[in-house]
């Protein structure tokens, strides 16, 4: 197996959303009809099935809605990063994303923990979305 991570791979529903995170912005989909919030992009409303949507820019702010710490690397290029925190957020607009906690000790995270994002420019094309502790207001 190859000593290159793994990186995500922008489809037609998703190259928006690559695009948003390139520019650090945390974009969702808006359904038309029913306004709720969907994440991960796909063309029809998992709520309603309508194909109307807006892209919004979200305020990437949420808390840990479950989490595992990962110490043993799924892949070779994931090595030096064990261990790291594999997280369920769920964000302000309702959605649960799939992501990794960073910028803390790993056991100080703990579910309902406020959390904020936070980009990770992996190459030129994708920069990845990632979540770190909410700064205190
Ligand atoms: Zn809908």
């Amino acid at each position: 197996m190859s000593n290159q991570r793994p990186l995500p791979k922008p489809d037609q529903d998703s190259l928006a959303y690559w695009e948003g995170a390139r520019r650090h912005e945390l974009l969702l989909q808006q359904c038309g009809s029913c306004q709720r919030f969907r994440f991960y992009p796909r063309s029809l409303c998992p709520h309603c099935f309508s194909e109307k949507f807006e892209w919004r820019k979200s305020a990437g702010l949420g808390s840990v809605y479950s989490f595992t710490v990962i110490h043993r690397a799924p892949f070779p290029a994931f090595r030096e990063k064990v261990p790291y925190v594999l997280a369920l957020i769920e964000l302000n607009e309702g959605v649960r994303m799939m992501t990794n906690i960073v910028g803390c000790d790993p056991n100080m995270v703990e579910i309902g923990m406020p959390v904020e994002v936070t980009f990770e420019d992996l190459n030129e094309e994708i920069t990845l979305p990632q979540f770190k502790p909410a700064k205190a207001s």
